[in-house]
């Protein structure tokens, strides 16, 4: 039993592609921020962002779009922490390794496939803007 633990533990080249990914990913999401921001508050760009990311740039939209997006850096940046302080890739509910397979999907992934997902840390993200 032990040994089956042990070989669902991260190895230190998956830390690292998981680092990188983790570290690709909240750039793109300080981007991401960075046009909602400018569609949100910079009218006179408004419409070149607009088109940019296709969509619709009502204010109450973006309002919901930039708070998501916000949430999901601050997601990004706590499985940051997690790698440095070696608990990243643990299951915050039961302790079990989540898996190399599910962090490369998602690599701020914190439930492990049998814990159920807290309805908070998983927000709809269907409507949001998202940015190609
Ligand atoms: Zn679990």
């Amino acid at each position: 039993m032990g040994r089956d633990v042990h070989r669902k533990q991260l190895t230190p080249l998956e830390r690292l592609q998981l680092r990188d990914a983790l570290q690709d990913r909240w750039s793109e999401q300080v981007r991401h921020i960075t046009l909602l921001s400018l569609a949100r508050y910079g009218r006179e760009d408004a419409d070149r962002v607009a088109l940019a990311i296709g969509t619709l740039t009502e204010v109450s939209s973006l309002d919901r779009s930039i708070e998501r997006a916000r949430a999901r850096l601050e997601e990004l940046e706590q499985a940051m922490r997690r790698l440095d302080d070696r608990s990243y890739g643990q299951c915050l509910r039961c302790g079990e390794p989540i898996g190399f397979t599910r962090l490369v999907q998602t690599p701020e992934e914190t439930r492990c496939g049998s814990c159920p997902q807290n309805a908070a840390a998983l927000p709809n993200r269907a409507d949001d803007v998202s940015l190609a």
